[in-house]
């Protein structure tokens, strides 16, 4: 059985090593090829995009490819979008890999908003201190609000991409603890969070610490996903491709 996992998250990772070394399963793990030390897989990897639906649907058909697995992060839309597209076409079953996502708690203040602009005014005219934890790719939405103190934090270095007067950036990648978190928010003197709904615990820890604190927290609402077979674990991954694998 010929798998491709579309990664560039933790689970994806999880799952290519949980396939590794399966009699009669090739899996290949597919990166985007953003972070210069994506998270170590015992499989073979390839980096970089395959050129939309039509390289996709190349190199699918080139690898005989059996199924797909997109364990791509829920905000990454595209790939999911192309991925679903090239599958329906060729006839490849696939399945996604998706967190659920976090739902509000008692005590949490959240401001929900549909996407990066919205976030972007619902931080207010007034100057705020802002904990943005919504990666690099996006971030230059935040340069249209000037006024706030922004510490980023993000697992590449943030480089110019938020070209404001007040940013302190920071480099780190989850899994992150709730009690370190409430110290960062403390010691950065944080009014507000702003986050994705990424869901899954590695960056949960953020919020429980917005929490205890009071903070309001941003939170982005996940982009639409194709209509696809979902599971929301590594381990409901692995049944779903139990039940795919082609007659020997
Ligand atoms: P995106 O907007 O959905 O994808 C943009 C393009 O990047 C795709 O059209 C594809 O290029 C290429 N691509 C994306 N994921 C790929 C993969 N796994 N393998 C090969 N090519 C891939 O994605 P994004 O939001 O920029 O995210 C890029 C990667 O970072 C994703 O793999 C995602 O899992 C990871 N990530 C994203 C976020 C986030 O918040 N967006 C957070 C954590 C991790 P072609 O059209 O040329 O094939």
């Amino acid at each position: 059985m010929r798998i491709l996992i579309l990664g560039g998250t933790a689970d994806a990772a999880a799952l290519a090593n949980r396939l590794a070394g399966l009699a009669d399963t090739d899996v290949m793990l597919s990166l985007a090829g953003r972070t210069r030390q994506p998270l170590a897989a015992s499989v073979p990897m390839r980096v970089g995009g395959f050129g939309g639906v039509a390289g996709l649907k190349t190199w699918l058909v080139e690898n005989r490819t059996d199924c797909v697995i997109d364990a791509t992060h829920p905000f990454a839309a595209m790939i999911s979008r192309n991925a679903a597209r090239a599958c329906d076409e060729l006839g490849i079953p696939i399945v996604a890999l998706h967190r659920p996502a976090w739902s509000k708690m008692e005590g949490d203040r959240w401001i929900e908003v549909a996407d990066m602009s919205e976030a972007v005014g619902a931080l207010g005219e007034k100057s705020r201190r802002t904990f943005l934890t919504i990666g690099r790719i996006e971030i230059a939405a935040f340069a249209t609000a000037p006024q706030h103190h922004y510490l980023v934090r993000t697992i590449e270095p943030v480089g110019d991409a938020l070209p404001v007067p007040h940013v302190t950036a920071i480099e780190a990648r989850g899994p992150f603890d709730e009690e370190a978190e409430v110290g960062l928010l403390r010691q950065h003197r944080i009014e507000i969070v702003v986050s994705k709904n990424s869901g899954g615990p590695a960056t949960y820890a953020k919020i429980a610490a917005a929490r205890r604190l009071g903070l309001p927290v941003v939170m982005i609402a996940r982009p639409e996903s194709p209509d696809v077979a979902s599971v929301g674990s590594v381990d409901e991954a692995l049944v779903w491709l139990a039940g795919h694998r082609p007659p020997p």
